[in-house]
């Protein structure tokens, strides 16, 4: 039975549950997740290891997370559609996600169009069946997304309560080719943990604020320094307007304490140690629309000016590449592979 491997993407609406698919595939928090639409801004690698079961060959999952589909009003937007189709080139199968509780319009349309044009291998995943009582009531809307699309599986699934997700791993596996391990078992993604703790801090600021704050804000952290027994970590909040900037820092700074702290026990516990965390707010009116500021918020671009200013990604600490549960020194690919790293070593 050979080892099987490859790169799979999760496409689909603002909502549908990707990122909570990624989590409960990989079995690790890697995505942020929340109840408002377009939580995810880029794509997230995890990686999934399936040991060899009976009867069965083993092989490792490249799990890609998008940010949700949608007809993009800004830079930002315009930036994360980039990341949507980055992420389905060169994959080997795409599972496009969808919400049962949704009736069918024409956003689902739009996105099963940017499947089509590179006729990738596709699997229709039917997401919060936990929500529906009346499994029959699935049956028009499978038939619906048939005529519209060759999926090669319908799997019906509650990412949340992990249900139907063993048997989503046996297809996905079996549909893969046999190929080579990509990351070494004790990597479960290509993030830094320099940008894990950006997005843990704007989780918090989704969680804990409203209307149009979360939309209005973006992290980036200023200073990451890793230490055996302690992290330091600087990060500024990015809003729009003075008013938000307010609201972020609330009566007496109440609020910015509240992101700050619940923020600061999820890095701790990401990087295995105690964590020094000091939080600015700025507001930056109009930085969704500035497409230097959008560029400039990208890890992998980020990683690159490092590696260019300082010869090293963050003078010589390798944490862009340790795995998010440990904090040894890692023996992985700098920041992971990619799809198109593959291309290259097969020429
Ligand atoms: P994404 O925008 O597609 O990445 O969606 P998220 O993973 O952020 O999830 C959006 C919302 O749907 C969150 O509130 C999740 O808790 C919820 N959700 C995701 N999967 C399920 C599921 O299987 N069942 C139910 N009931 N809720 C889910
Ligand atoms: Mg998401």
């Amino acid at each position: 039975m050979p080892f099987r491997s490859g790169f799979v993407c999760i496409l689909g609406r603002p909502n549908a549950g990707k990122s909570t698919l990624l989590n409960a595939l990989v079995g690790e928090k890697l995505a942020i997740i929340s109840p408002k639409p377009q939580t995810t801004r880029n794509r997230i690698q995890g990686v999934v290891h399936v040991p060899k079961r009976k009867g069965k060959g083993g092989g490792q999952i490249v799990l890609v997370d998008t940010p949700g589909v949608h007809k993009p009003d800004s830079s930002l937007g315009r930036k994360m559609m980039v990341e949507v189709r980055e992420a389905l080139e060169g994959c080997d199968l795409v599972l496009v996600i969808m919400d049962v509780t949704r009736k069918f319009d024409p956003r689902d349309q739009f996105a099963l169009d940017l499947l089509r044009r590179p006729k990738t291998k596709a699997f229709l995943i039917l997401n919060k069946v936990d929500l529906i009582r009346e499994k029959s009531k699935l049956l028009p809307l499978i038939e619906q997304y048939r005529k519209l699309y060759n999926f090669a599986e319908v799997v019906p699934i509650s990412a949340l309560k992990r249900n139907g997700l063993d048997t989503l791993l046996d297809m996905v596996i079996a549909t893969l080719p046999p190929g080579p391990a990509y990351f070494p078992e004790d990597q479960v993604t290509d993030q830094p943990a320099r940008f894990m703790a950006a997005e843990i801090i704007r989780e918090q600021v989704l969680v804990n604020t409203s209307e149009e704050i979360p939309y209005a804000t973006t992290v980036i952290v200023d200073n990451f320094e890793e230490g055996a027994k302690l992290t330091r970590v600087a990060a500024t909040i990015y809003c729009e307007r003075d008013g938000q900037k307010g609201i972020l820092v609330g009566k007496g700074g109440l609020m910015l304490k509240k992101i700050g702290t619940s923020a600061r026990l999820q890095i701790e516990r990401m990087m295995g140690t105690k964590v020094f965390l000091e939080l600015y707010v700025k507001a930056e009116p109009g930085w969704r629309d500035s497409r230097r500021f959008v560029e400039e918020l990208d890890w992998r671009r980020q990683l690159e000016h490092r590696m260019l200013e300082h010869g090293t990604p963050e003078h010589g600490t390798p944490e862009h590449a340790t795995p998010a549960h440990n904090t040894e020194a890692p023996s992985a690919p700098a920041s992971g592979m990619t799809p198109d790293d593959r291309n290259h070593t097969e020429d």
